[in-house]
């Protein structure tokens, strides 16, 4: 059986995801022992026709569109990679500002040049089909990885669809809400095993949010501690700005 042909696309983005899989090391020659990479501007020169595409970053350009359709066309499974790719991320902040303040901030005199023209943040989702995500900021590369392997063996992966709170409660963590703190965990997918919890530190929403999340008892945990849903919506804004589906 060949090996599926893989390619990593960056668009708005740090590029910090990519740089998690190239620091995964012996572990990256296990994967491409199952996969064949064939375009990553990030590690390669090459490039050649794909199977997999992987997908780092936001849509923040009206080019952005025509190259993710293209590249969607011609590939047979679309993976978004990253909090950026998988719901807009840090690159939504700016979607709650007026686009030209935003523009004359980041660029001042120079903010209507042709080459610095931006519009609203989009995740991929919200321009083409995504088939599979890898969320996170940066990426759990033990996740991407199972997520790599499952394709090459054709089998579907899964990611966790439980909130962030069951790692950490498995981890017998202090709830950060006893520190006077407001955590995202009720309401963020896992699988990043509970890490900023556990490093005493509340969740910022990384991993976007859980399917269902059960935003009453969300309401009601921001109540028994005295807090609002005017400081939950703040706490989103880093990760989660704009971000659909949410009813609180
Ligand atoms: S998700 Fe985070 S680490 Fe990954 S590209 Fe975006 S900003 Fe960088
Ligand atoms: S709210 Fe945050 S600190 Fe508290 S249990 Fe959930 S994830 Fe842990
Ligand atoms: S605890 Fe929250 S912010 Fe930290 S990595 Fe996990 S999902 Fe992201």
């Amino acid at each position: 059986m060949s090996k599926p042909k893989v390619a990593i696309f960056d668009f708005a983005c740090c590029e910090g995801c990519q740089l998690q899989i190239v620091n995964m090391e012996e572990e990256i020659l296990d994967l491409i022992s199952i996969v064949e990479p064939v375009e990553w501007r990030e590690a390669m020169s090459e490039k050649g026709e794909y199977d997999i595409a992987i997908i780092e970053g936001s849509i923040t350009r009206m080019e952005d569109e025509e190259r993710i359709k293209e590249i969607r066309n011609n590939a047979k499974i679309l993976i978004a990679l990253g909090a950026c790719a998988v719901i807009g991320g840090v690159n939504k902040i700016k979607n709650n500002f007026d686009l030209d303040d935003v523009k004359k901030c980041v660029y001042g005199e120079s903010a209507n040049m042709p080459h610095l023209d931006t519009y609203m943040t989009k995740a991929v989702g919200e321009v083409v089909k995504v088939d599979f995500v890898v969320p996170g900021c940066p990426i759990n590369i033990k996740e991407f990885a199972y997520i790599i392997r499952c394709l090459a063996l054709g089998k579907t992966p899964e990611i966790p669809t439980h909130s962030v709170c069951v790692e950490c409660k498995l981890k017998e963590n202090v709830c950060r809400f006893e520190y006077n703190e407001i955590c995202l965990g009720p309401i963020t997918r896992a699988g990043c095993g509970a890490v900023c919890p556990t490093g005493e530190s509340w969740c910022y929403g990384c991993r976007g949010f859980v399917d269902n999340p059960n935003v009453n008892a969300a309401k009601d945990i921001m109540e028994q501690y005295g807090k609002t849903i005017e400081d939950l919506k703040e706490r989103m804004l880093l990760f989660n700005s704009k971000q659909e589906p949410t009813n609180v």
